[in-house]
């Protein structure tokens, strides 16, 4: 057995996720580059103990890829994309989302799903939660694209799973890196084309009665619908969107103003208000005074008939995060079910704000994602869906208000992400996820008999016996 590590490996004392509100104590984080690396780690207990757990850009806001006393394997040092074809790609797993999108824009192709965070990992991509609001007739999850992944198990073999096994890879698409470590991934992509983008502001009444008959246009009407849910203006701005068949795309300047808001001017605001006006009152009229602004713009401004390119609305985080730095949570709703729950929601919000003094220092976002059993613990696998996911920069009550939150959530039917949703318990996942979690249990087992993948928040999650332990 091998005792020493032939790659540079280091001890820290402290391990913490991009946003820093994971801290974490593995025992080793190795960074390797080649898959015989891998191969070496999966065989290596003594060198690298278990709990083995890959990281990709690390900006999961969940204990998902936390190894207390194991390793922490970090996979960006494999970010190549090895092959663009007519309609698919393949890259490896540490390449970013944001880079793979603007080399498939250079070919006229693009990501079916394109989602806001750049720094998305192919492997986490492929193999973990995500959202964006749907296309019309599209999948809203990343993972529901990925055909084909290929792993090193924990005994250090290699294996590909892809299309000719559609149940396992069903499965696979929400492993999070329990079945083995993704080291290359190939996409099914589309031919890009011109995405035009409007916003209307409702009020919550005006919302909630307009939602059924915005859902239930003909194909031809339909857009896709992100929401900025605003709880105390009792008002909802959307984004709609929907491709053009043909044409060039332009408006680039479009998402990089709405970017900049998102990615800076906001949580930048947030932080400000909540560090130096220690007046809630104050403080918070202020947010909503930016917020009421905020939708003007959009309303006015951020909008293209012409067409935009998907890949625009991508954004690049940087490595280390800031006091610009911002987290959220997420919960998925019945769409048919959503106007009682957006109104709800409200109430809950204000509520909870009258009751312990904190609300979201940013604002609230949801999605529109349709109907996807591509993937095991998609969360939107008996029909289309829409979120609830609050946004602030995790100033103090955040953690409080994300545990009302999730029995808010749980209570109302709701179903998170393991990688997204912050803080559900053991009866929260079982309540949503059922018998799905004992079927993936059942494969788990088959590709990691000792355990060596399993961390902690997985094995209380999906209820395995705490009986075997890898050593
Ligand atoms: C500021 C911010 C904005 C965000 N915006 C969005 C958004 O718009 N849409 C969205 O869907 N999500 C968004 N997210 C969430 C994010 O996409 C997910 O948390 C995603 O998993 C992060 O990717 P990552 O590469 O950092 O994965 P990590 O956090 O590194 O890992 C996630 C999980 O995948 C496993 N894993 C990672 N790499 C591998 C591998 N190679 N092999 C096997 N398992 C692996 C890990 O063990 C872990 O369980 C956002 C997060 C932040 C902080």
């Amino acid at each position: 057995m091998q005792t020493k590590s032939l790659l540079p490996i280091q001890t820290p004392s402290e391990f913490t996720n991009w946003g820093k509100t994971i801290i974490s104590h593995p025992k080793v984080v190795v960074k390797p580059t080649t898959v015989d690396d891998l191969i070496s780690i999966m065989k290596a207990p003594q060198t690298y103990p278990a709990p083995v757990r890959a990281i990709g850009s690390n900006h999961s806001t969940t204990q998902c890829a936390v190894a207390d006393g194991g390793t922490v394997v970090d996979m960006t040092a494999f970010d190549k994309i090895i092959e663009i074809g007519t309609d698919t790609v393949t890259a490896q797993a540490g390449a970013l989302y944001i880079d793979v999108a603007h080399a498939l824009r250079e070919k006229g192709l693009q990501f079916f799903v394109n989602v806001e965070l750049g720094n998305l990992s192919i492997g986490s991509a492929a193999c973990g939660g995500t959202k964006d609001a749907s296309m019309p007739g599209e999948f809203g999850q990343v993972c529901s694209y990925a055909i084909s992944l290929k792993m090193v198990t924990p005994q250090g073999e290699l294996i590909e799973i892809d299309e000719t096994q559609p149940e396992l890879l069903r499965v696979a698409r929400s492993s999070y890196g329990l079945f083995g470590i993704v080291y290359e991934v190939k996409f099914r992509v589309r031919p890009a084309r011109p995405m035009t983008l409007r916003h209307k502001v409702y009020t919550l009444d005006e919302f909630t009665q307009a939602l059924p008959k915005l859902i239930a246009r003909p194909d031809s009407e339909q857009e896709s619908m992100m929401l900025y849910l605003f709880p105390f203006l009792n008002e909802i701005a959307v984004e709609f969107r929907k491709y053009k068949d043909a044409g060039k795309t332009s408006g680039s300047k479009l998402w990089d103003l709405r970017n900049w808001t998102w990615k800076t001017l906001a949580p930048g605001l947030g932080y400000i208000l909540t560090n130096t006006i220690p007046l809630k009152g104050l403080r918070y009229a202020l947010v909503d005074w930016f917020n009421e602004k905020v939708q003007l713009v959009m309303e006015r401004v951020l909008k293209s008939r012409s067409g935009t390119s998907a890949a625009d609305q991508i954004i690049r985080y940087p490595d280390e995060s800031s006091w610009t730095k911002y987290t959220f949570s997420i919960w998925a709703f019945p769409e048919e079910k959503y106007p009682e729950i957006v109104r709800a929601y409200f109430d809950f919000c204000c509520n909870y704000y009258i009751q312990h003094g904190y609300r979201c220092n940013m604002l609230n976002v949801a999605y529109r994602i349709l109907k996807d059993d591509s993937s095991l613990f998609s969360y939107s696998s008996s029909g289309s869906v829409m979120t609830l996911d609050p946004v602030s920069t995790g100033d103090p009550g955040w953690a409080d208000f994300i545990t009302a939150y999730n029995e808010f959530c749980s209570n109302l039917g709701g179903v998170p992400l393991f990688n997204q949703t912050r803080g559900i318990t053991p009866e929260q996942a079982r309540n949503a996820f059922g018998t799905r979690l004992q079927e993936f249990e059942s494969y788990r087992k088959k590709y990691d008999p000792t355990n060596r993948l399993l961390n902690q928040y997985f094995r209380e999650r999906l209820g395995v016996e705490a009986a075997a332990v890898a050593d």
